[in-house]
């Protein structure tokens, strides 16, 4: 198993958009220290992991520096020679005559491809290459609170870098799966709870699921559909804070009987009949007029 790595970096989103990502860039000077590429990976993760926090142990391939020639690209033994025609710059100045007299122009070695070196014997491990591409695996700490689409960066992680610079990062993008029951938006959570008429008529305790568990909720008599109560601090920590946490919403939606036993039916009717001083209720009987 490769080595593990169980600190987090920095946590960054959509929020910090713009972000930079992809090689080095070639500087001027072919034995410059460059940076090394950041490495990109993706992890999915489930609701609640997203919610509490988790460690992932990820695999992916990334380049190492040649354990044969250590990173040299040259044979062991045999020498790694400086390029002639850029004289190690990698970069040569072609002349170019034109209508205005002599231009100058800056190009790419095109003997030593820009690196300012020429190997004659190539090393056999990476074929002059310098690196060979390894699998590795890590145990990456995903905090409490992450979103979907945000990302873990372990600094140093990434590419190796180039003429003695440092390795680029990796970023671990996190993808949340969906809940049944529970959506996210920040911080906060909503869900619909179903409730029986009879208990929003009444009045009751019911049994509703947070993301904490179960937490019992004494409902007021009259309780109409898309009532909606907030469960303070039983939302999503902070991915900063994780002593700071949203709140949970949950609407009510009354919940109608499809089916009815008899003796059910029975309690029903006797309950409709109760209600005759309700102009639009109870049986459309006597003195009241059919609408045609
Ligand atoms: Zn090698
Ligand atoms: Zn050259």
């Amino acid at each position: 198993m490769g080595d593990i790595f169980s600190n987090f970096g920095d946590i960054f989103g959509d929020l910090f958009g713009g972000f930079g990502f992809g090689g080095s860039r070639r500087s001027a000077d072919a034995n410059a220290p460059q940076n090394g590429a950041s490495i990109r990976v993706g992890v999915s993760i489930t609701f609640e992991e997203a919610v509490f926090g988790t460690k992932k142990e990820i695999s992916f391939n990334g380049n190492e520096p040649c354990p044969e020639c250590g990173g040299t690209g040259a044979r062991k033994g045999s020498k790694v020679e400086t390029c002639s025609q850029c004289k190690g710059r990698g970069q040569v100045i072609f002349q170019r005559q034109s209508l205005f007299g002599m231009t100058q122009s800056v190009q790419v070695c095109p003997e030593c491809h820009g690196t300012g070196k020429i190997i004659k014997d190539k090393c056999p491990n990476c074929r002059g290459e310098g690196t060979i591409t390894r699998k590795r695996t890590l145990e990456v700490s995903i905090p409490a609170g992450i979103d979907d689409g945000q990302s873990v960066r372990l600094p140093g992680q990434g590419e190796p870098g180039t003429n003695g610079g440092p390795r680029g990062d990796l970023l671990v993008e996190v993808r949340v799966k969906s809940h049944p029951t529970f959506q996210r938006d920040g911080m906060d959570l909503y869900a619909n709870v179903p409730l029986p008429f009879t208990k929003a008529a009444l009045g009751g305790d019911i049994r509703i699921n947070t993301i904490d568990g179960d937490v019992i909720y004494t409902v007021t008599p009259g309780t109409q559909t898309d009532t909606k109560v907030r469960f303070r601090g039983k939302g999503v920590p902070s991915v900063r804070n994780s002593a700071s946490r949203g709140d949970f919403y949950v609407t009510f939606v009354v919940q109608v009987p499809t089916k009815l036993t008899k003796e059910q039916k029975e309690l029903l009717e006797a309950y409709d009949r109760t209600l005759t001083d309700i102009p639009n209720a109870g049986d459309a009987g006597k003195n009241k007029k059919r609408f045609k």
